[in-house]
C-alpha cells in the first residue's frame, strides 16, 4: 500500500534523527539530543506496539553491584574498569531520578542484599575479606559511607531455609520498570518527540547526506542520522557487532499475606534474583542452567528454568508455603564478553549504543544521552 501524500508529509517526513528502539536507552537518547537541538525532527522507531526487548520486562533493581559480582568482575577485568562501571550505574541512576520522581519510577528504597548458602562458604568469606576495600570504593563513587554490611542477624526475619551468610548493601533500591518506561515515554511525547510502533527495521541504506530507513511492511523514512538502540536484537540489524541476546525468564507469585522479605536479593552468585513487589514476590534467573539454549533473542519460558525457580521459591525463599504463581514472562538481554556497553559510530551516519547486560535499568539512561552527545557531533 502506497502512502498517501499527507503521511509522507508528517509521520514520515525525513527526520534530523532516527532512533531504533523505544527502550530506556532509545528514549533517553530522544530527550537528549532534544536538549541539543531544541527544534529537530525526533522519530523513535519501535517494533512492538509496547517497547519489546528489556525494559519493561526486567526486575527493576536500581543496583550497582552485588559483592561476588564486583569479585567476578575484578578477575575479568581492571580495576579502573570495574569501578568506572559502578560509577557509571551510580551516575546513570541519578540522571534517572533527575528526570522522573519517584512516584513516576514507582522507586522503593529497601535496600539489596546478597545472600550465600552453607555451602557457599568461602566465597562469603572471600567477599567478607574485601568489604572494607569496596566500602572505601563505593564512599569515592556515592559519598555514602558503610554501603555493605554483615547482617547475619536479619536472616531469622526474613524466614529464609538453607542461607548462612548476607550482606545488606544500603544504597540499593527498587524501581517498577514499566512506569519508569511509561514516564519517559511522556516526557518524550511532551518534547515532541514522534513514536512511530509497529515499524520492524529491516535495512538501513547509507546513501550520501542520508540515510534510508526501510521498515518490514515496505513504509520508509529517511533520516540525516540513526541511532541503533535495540540492545539484544542489535545483531538482526548489523550482524557483524559484538552483541549477544540472552533470554531471562521471571515469575511473581500472587499476593502474599504478611510478606517479611523486603529489598532486592541476589542469590547463587546473582544467577538468581529476587525481590518484594509489594506483597508478592518476583523471582528470575537460571540462565546459567542452559547457558546455550537461553542464548536466544525468542521470548519464552521453558520447563528446565521454571522448574529451577519453582523450587528456589518453595524450598529456599518461603519454605513451608504454598505460594501460587501468578505470572510468568521473559526478557531479552544483550550481552558480551567485556562487560561493557557499545557506545560508538556504525558507520558515518549511523551510531549504535547496545549491550546493557544486566545493567541497563542503572545505566540506560546515562548511556542514551552519550549516545545522543555521540551523534550530535557528526
Ligand atoms: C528479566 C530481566 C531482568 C533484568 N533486571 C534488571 C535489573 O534488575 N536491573 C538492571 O539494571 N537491569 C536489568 N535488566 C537489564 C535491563 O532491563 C536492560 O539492560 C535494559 O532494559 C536495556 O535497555 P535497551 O533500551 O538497551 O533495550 P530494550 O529495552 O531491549 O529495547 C530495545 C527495543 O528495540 C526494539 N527493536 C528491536 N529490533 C527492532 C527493529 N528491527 N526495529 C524496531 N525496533 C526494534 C525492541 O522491540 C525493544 O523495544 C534485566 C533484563 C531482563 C531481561
Amino acid at each position: 500500500m502506497m502512502n498517501s501524500f499527507w503521511e509522507q508529509d508528517t509521520f514520515l517526513k525525513k527526520a534530523d534523527l532516527a532512533i531504533i528502539g523505544s527502550g530506556i536507552v532509545g528514549l533517553n537518547a530522544a530527550l537528549q539530543y532534544r536538549v541539543l537541538h531544541p527544534n529537530a525532527r525526533i522519530v523513535v522507531l519501535e517494533r512492538g506496539t509496547l517497547p519489546t526487548g528489556a525494559s519493561t520486562r526486567n526486575a527493576g533493581f536500581a543496583c550497582f553491584g552485588s559483592p561476588t559480582e564486583l569479585l567476578d568482575d575484578l578477575q575479568q577485568h581492571s580495576e579502573a574498569e570495574v569501578w568506572d562501571l559502578v560509577r557509571e550505574r551510580w551516575e546513570g541512576l541519578q540522571r534517572m531520578r533527575a528526570k522522573l520522581n519517584a512516584r513516576q519510577l514507582g522507586y522503593v528504597h529497601h535496600g539489596g542484599y546478597e545472600v550465600f548458602r552453607a555451602e557457599e562458604e568461602a566465597s562469603f568469606q572471600a567477599c567478607k575479606a574485601q568489604l572494607d576495600y569496596f566500602n572505601a570504593k563505593f564512599q569515592e563513587i556515592t559519598g555514602w559511607q558503610g554501603v555493605f554490611s554483615v547482617v547475619d542477624d536479619y536472616l531469622p526475619n526474613f524466614g529464609f531455609h538453607g542461607i548462612r551468610h548476607i550482606i545488606r548493601s544500603r544504597v540499593e533500591g527498587q524501581l517498577h520498570p514499566a512506569k519508569m518506561m511509561h514516564a519517559f515515554h511522556q516526557l518524550a511525547v511532551q518534547k515532541d518527540i514522534q513514536l512511530l510502533n509497529g515499524f520492524e527495521v529491516k535495512a538501513l541504506d547509507e546513501d550520501g547526506s542520508v540515510v534510508n530507513i526501510q521498515s518490514q511492511n515496505g513504509i520508509s523514512i529517511a533520516a540525516e542520522r540513526v541511532l541503533v538502540a535495540t540492545n539484544g536484537f542489535a545483531r538482526q540489524l548489523l550482524p557483524e557487532l559484538h552483541v549477544q541476546a540472552a533470554r531471562n525468564q521471571v515469575l511473581i507469585t500472587e499476593p502474599i499475606p504478611n510478606l517479611k522479605l523486603k529489598g532486592c536479593f541476589h542469590y547463587d552468585k546473582g544467577y538468581f534474583y529476587f525481590r518484594n513487589v509489594g506483597n508478592r514476590i518476583l523471582l528470575g534467573g537460571g540462565r546459567n542452567l542452559a547457558l546455550q539454549a537461553e542464548q536466544t533473542d525468542k521470548f519464552g519460558n521453558t520447563p528446565l528454568i521454571q522448574n529451577a525457580l519453582k523450587d528456589i521459591l518453595r524450598t529456599i525463599i518461603l519454605p513451608q508455603q504454598e505460594v501460587p504463581i501468578a505470572q510468568w514472562w521473559s526478557g531479552i538481554l544483550g550481552i558480551g564478553t567485556q562487560k561493557k556497553p557499545i557506545v560508538q559510530m556504525h558507520t558515518k551516519r549511523v551510531g549504535v549504543a547496545v549491550r546493557m547486560g544486566g545493567m541497563g535499568v542503572a545505566i540506560g539512561t546515562s548511556i542514551g544521552e552519550r549516545a545522543a552527545d555521540m551523534i550530535s557531533k557528526i
